[in-house]
């Protein structure tokens, strides 16, 4: 789960769709995950809980991202089945409301610069 967060930071578009269970693979195109992971910054992750056995497991996990001037929130219980590999089945959610940064706050993402001055987070081409 770690690695599906690293590989979200790192822009691995074909790490997150290859750790996709093949079931839902389909509803998760590449170009979705692109555009989502271009377009968004993670500032932080924090595992609640892990549960495994054999075949399944649960990852209980809250982060942080934010897309240009708003920070979103969420908690989300993943679950993962093992075949010959761990694989990302789907997850229930608990959004938290988003929330705007203002440009003279300290930068969200903990880059020490305040947020109009912290060049992490223009969209590509701006
Ligand atoms: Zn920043």
């Amino acid at each position: 789960m770690r690695s599906r967060y690293s590989a979200y930071c790192l822009r691995d578009i074909d790490y997150i769709y290859r750790t996709y269970h093949s079931s839902v693979r389909a509803d998760n195109p590449k170009q979705a995950l692109a555009a989502f992971a271009a377009n968004s910054h993670f500032i932080a992750l924090k595992v609640l809980s892990c549960e495994q056995d054999s075949q399944q497991g649960y990852v209980s996990f809250n982060v942080r991202y934010m897309q240009q001037n708003v920070v979103y929130e969420f908690t989300e219980r993943s679950r993962f089945v093992f075949e010959d590999a761990w694989y990302y089945v789907d997850g229930v959610l608990a959004d938290t409301a988003p929330v705007k940064v203002n440009r003279n706050a300290p930068c969200p993402c903990n880059s020490g610069k305040k947020f109009k001055q912290c060049n992490l987070h223009r969209l590509s081409g701006s």
